[in-house]
């Protein structure tokens, strides 16, 4: 389990990710940090691809019609 650097509070939750490190918020000091545990490539990359092909939907659509 995860503590806040700052001040050793368990009571942290997700706060996005930045190049492939997952970056977190402590609930108590409002401080943020990043895990020193690089997430796994290949999850990110499907994550950004599926964000990808969304964003992308509805222009390609727009421009066959
Ligand atoms: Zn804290």
């Amino acid at each position: 389990m995860k503590n806040c650097p700052f001040c050793q509070n368990q009571n942290i939750r997700k706060y996005g990710v930045r190049n492939n490190i997952q970056r977190y918020k402590c609930n108590v000091c409002n401080k943020t940090f990043i895990s020193k545990k690089k997430l796994d490539p290949i999850k990110i990359w499907s994550e950004e691809k599926k964000i990808i092909i969304f964003n992308l939907l509805p222009a390609m659509e727009s421009e066959v019609y």
